[in-house]
């Protein structure tokens, strides 16, 4: 083999992933190009009751990405323009969009300084006359806490929506996220734990009720073709990308558990530098990224770039400070632990391919890093 002149440690590498199943992948491709039926077809069908049976839950719905999951559990379970839904200012965009893009309002809880999680104790302060959901995010795969929240939710009857797009396998209590509240959405993109090569989504529930109105809303509000009884949206998931997550869904634990020893192996070497806080590793987390928290990242960052190490910053800004928020809900309102994670998270390279001497690369980089900061 060719020694590449200095490899990059990439921070996801869902290419290396795909590797292994090359053969498998090619097979399914051929088959579907022949069927000659290429949206929605058999392959999502099973993928549904494959998925439902994974995680424990009655329905699992195909879409067509985790944003569009979001939309429609919302609209399905009835939130429409002018309600409030009580979420994190801590997320991936797409959380905050798909309220938005329904006319209802994001109302923001500040973060868990531990968890990065919606924090339970500030909920019921903010809940008014208007709040229809709290909507969850399982936040770089640690699951919120989810047992107060659907307590809360059951007092005032609200609806809990679980934004699992980062968390597909983890655990709460025992149990797979994405079942425990009344609605869980999943993203398939290519950098999630489970991931295709191009967008999918899913909302899994069990109520047959709210799964009825999502199929019926993915398919331009038609339950039979041409008769449309409801205004829709196109949200169906392709052929392809059923059978490659059908190929892939086997693998996803080991994956995980991959993950999972590589993170506990980063908090184990880097728990004593004492310029770095880490997350303590918590059961059911399944690493969708692993982040620290250090002053000053982007010198760090700079720093790894010099020894070909990848960086990431999820997120640089919470929510509640984006232009798209501008004047939306109470506006002027301020989140320190969202707004100093922020500024101080700073993703290391973490997929189910690192190996032991990568890893270990990254780990002396930034002791070395910290031990000239000293000198
Ligand atoms: C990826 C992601 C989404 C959106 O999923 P897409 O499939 O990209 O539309 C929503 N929420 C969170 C937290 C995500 O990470």
């Amino acid at each position: 083999m060719m020694e590449a002149k200095e490899q990059v440690i990439n921070l996801m590498e869902p290419r290396k992933q795909l590797h292994a199943y090359h053969q498998e992948l090619t097979a399914a491709f051929e088959r579907i190009l022949t069927s000659g039926n290429y949206v929605l077809g058999e392959e999502c069908e099973r993928l549904e009751q494959e998925v439902a049976e994974y995680l424990g839950v009655q329905e699992a719905i195909t879409l067509a990405n985790g944003t569009d999951a979001l939309i429609l559990a919302l609209e399905a379970g009835g939130v429409g323009p002018g309600d409030e839904v009580i979420t994190t200012p801590f997320s991936f965009f797409a959380t905050a969009e798909a309220i938005l893009r329904i006319g209802a309002i994001p109302i923001f809880v500040d973060v868990d300084p531990t968890t990065y999680n919606l924090d339970v104790t500030q909920i019921e302060e903010r809940i008014t006359s208007r709040t229809r959901a709290i909507l969850p995010v399982h936040l770089f795969g640690l699951p919120a806490a989810m047992e107060p929240i659907m307590s809360i939710a059951k007092q005032y009857e609200f609806m809990v929506i679980e934004d699992a797009c980062q968390a597909f396998g983890a655990c709460y209590v025992g149990k797979k996220v994405g079942g425990l509240g009344d609605a869980g959405c999943f993203s398939f993109f290519p950098t999630k734990n489970l991931g295709t090569i191009g967008d999918g989504g899913m909302v899994v529930t069990n109520s047959k009720e709210l799964a009825e109105r999502i199929r019926l809303l993915r398919n331009h509000g038609s339950a039979r073709k041409y008769f449309h009884t409801a205004v829709g949206y196109n949200s169906r998931l392709d052929e392809i990308h059923a059978a490659i997550l059908r190929i892939l869904l086997p693998q996803v634990d080991q994956w995980n558990q991959q993950r999972v020893q590589l993170a506990q192996r980063y908090y184990e070497q880097l728990r004593s530098c004492e310029k770095i806080t880490i997350q303590k590793p918590i059961a059911g987390h399944i690493y969708h990224l692993f982040s620290i928290e250090v002053e000053q990242r982007e010198r760090l960052q700079a720093y790894l770039q010099k020894y070909h190490i990848s960086s990431g910053t999820y997120y640089p800004y919470p929510l509640h400070t984006l232009p798209a928020l501008a004047g939306i809900g109470r506006s002027g309102e301020t989140f320190p632990v969202a707004e100093r994670l922020a500024k101080e998270l700073l993703a290391l390279p973490l997929h189910p391919h690192l190996s032991i001497t990568e890893q270990d690369h990254v780990i002396s980089t930034i002791q070395q890093y910290y031990q000239e900061q000293e000198g």
